[in-house]
């Protein structure tokens, strides 16, 4: 070949290859904005921090999500409470046009989940009241941080985009995205990306939970006196029986991957009064949301039969649903590189004997603390579920966790309230902003990720399309926990910390 055309030819082929390597976040983009994540690490921890005392369940996260707005409206943000409905429902937006990028994440605690901090027996802050057996506090720093790590990156090299962090109210009872799809918020976004705590860096592709529909079924009959006259009654417990029965039945007809439970919530008043209102609270999940859609229909024909034979009548109620999240690849390999480059926390001796200290008394292997981040690949469909997964049947969606708590621990549990305001959750923070702004610039920079990144989610959910579980009238349950809260919050509230963060 002459040397002219194959001169010719490298530049052509340089010029082709330039829009898949020239444009991603340069080094310096990352180093600056890592380096304002640095120089926030007190206020990212004390933000965090902050929420583990206020320990605020589902629909009551007020005090969060006010300390975590007077933040970002002092960093500049433009933040909106109580959209879709809900007076805790979080978006805090910066800059203009695209691409628009959304960090989807929540702050609820559990009930029960009071814990001493550090401490490695169930030993509750305030007795009975709630806490957070998660780590869900964590979010808020991590969340707001990369955020604003990006914010002020765009803005010193004078690249377009706009960036979201939004809070779900209610995560721990599927309570809200549903309705925050049905308002439109992810209508223009490009991507998306879950935030969730975890004990190592780790990202996936596929499905990566279940679907799960939650339903109250609930049975009218007529009472009338157990002994002197059953045959004038009409008996809504035997409905209820005769419902679980069936479903029982309906059992061996089940895919393996199906899941029903149930909780019999309202089983009468007392054995000599006929009763005429009974309610049995059922979850169906399943791998996808047509399988247990599948299965949900027939549970409801089993009820409407339970119904018929006992001459009663059945309301049947939506409580919340959440699609299974499905992470797309091309996202997730961005998400994974940004992992490997920013890496684990440097642990300190007194941190890995901590994590065995606890692994120990919780008689779990006493395995410490990773040191690497999860290889890409390893992470599986797992039949817990969450209401943000109708986020990614929308707009192309992909998962975070960040390494900020002990392997070994389970969620839902005290043990998982001991860690959430330790040195490891701090450390742990400060990475997961550092990769998690790290990410939002790449898919900023590099327009071919979010193209690929759609193109592969139209093809996945070509046949598979959205559709709400919400009924036309439904509305957001805003008062759960109201009671609780108000019981808790005035002996929760000496433990506040009283903190001011405010990033620069
Ligand atoms: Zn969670």
């Amino acid at each position: 070949m002459v040397p002219f055309l194959r001169t010719l030819l490298a530049a052509l082929l340089l010029t082709a290859l330039a829009p898949l390597t020239a444009r991603a976040a340069s080094d310096d983009q990352k180093t600056f904005a890592n380096s304002v994540v640095d120089r926030n690490t007190q206020a990212i921890n004390d933000m965090a921090d902050s929420l583990y005392f206020f320990g605020e369940l589902g629909m009551q996260e007020f005090e969060s999500t006010k300390l975590v707005r007077d933040t970002m409206t002092a960093a500049g943000f433009t933040v909106e409470l109580g959209g879709a409905g809900m007076p805790t429902n979080f978006w805090a937006k910066w800059g203009s046009g695209k691409p628009y990028i959304v960090i989807e994440t929540e702050v609820d605690a559990l009930p029960g989940g009071s814990q001493t901090p550090d401490v490695f027996t169930h030993k509750p802050l305030v007795d009975g009241a709630p806490g957070h057996m998660e780590g869900h506090n964590t979010h808020s720093g991590v969340s707001t941080a990369a955020a604003f790590a990006v914010k002020q990156t765009l803005e010193k090299y004078h690249l377009p985009g706009t960036i979201a962090v939004h809070f779900g109210p209610a995560e721990e009872s599927l309570g809200s995205r549903p309705f925050v799809v049905r308002a439109g918020y992810f209508k223009d976004v490009d991507a998306v990306i879950y935030l969730h705590i975890g004990d190592n860096f780790t990202t996936g592709a596929g499905l990566q939970d279940y679907a799960a529909i939650s339903t109250r079924f609930a049975f009218h009959g007529k009472t009338a006196h157990a002994a002197i006259d059953p045959w004038d009654g009409k008996n809504a417990l035997d409905a209820a029986e005769l419902m679980d029965s069936g479903v029982a039945f309906l059992r061996e007809q089940l895919l393996p991957s199906a899941r029903v439970h149930r909780a019999i919530t309202n089983g009468g008043l007392q054995p000599n009064i006929i009763p005429e209102l009974t309610e049995v609270w059922y979850f169906v999940r399943d791998r996808t949301m047509q399988l247990a859609k599948q299965t949900q229909d027939k549970i409801v024909n089993i009820a409407k039969g339970a119904a018929l034979m006992t001459g009663t009548t059945v309301d049947i109620t939506y409580d919340a649903s959440g699609w299974p999240q499905l992470s797309n690849k091309a996202l997730s390999l961005v998400v994974q590189k940004n992992f490997d480059a920013v890496g684990m926390p440097a642990w300190t001796d007194t941190e890995q004997t901590y994590a065995k200290g606890l692994q120990k008394a919780l008689n779990v292997k006493e395995v410490g603390l990773y040191t690497k981040p999860t290889p890409y690949g390893d992470r599986v469909q797992v039949a817990a579920s969450n209401d943000s997964g109708d986020i990614s049947w929308v707009v192309p969606a992909v998962t975070y966790t960040f390494p900020a708590s002990v392997p070994g621990i389970q969620y839902h549990n005290w043990q998982a309230g001991v860690t959430p305001v330790s040195s490891i959750a701090h450390k742990g923070e400060i990475v997961g902003a550092k990769a998690l702004a790290d990410t939002i610039l790449d898919f900023m920079t590099e327009p071919d990720v979010l193209a690929a990144a759609r193109t592969e989610w139209l093809q996945v959910t070509k046949d598979a399309g959205y559709f709400s579980l919400l009924p036309p009238d439904a509305q957001p349950q805003v008062d759960m926990n109201k009671a609780t809260m108000s019981k808790y919050r005035p002996a929760m509230s000496k433990y506040y910390l009283h903190k001011t963060p405010r990033y620069q």
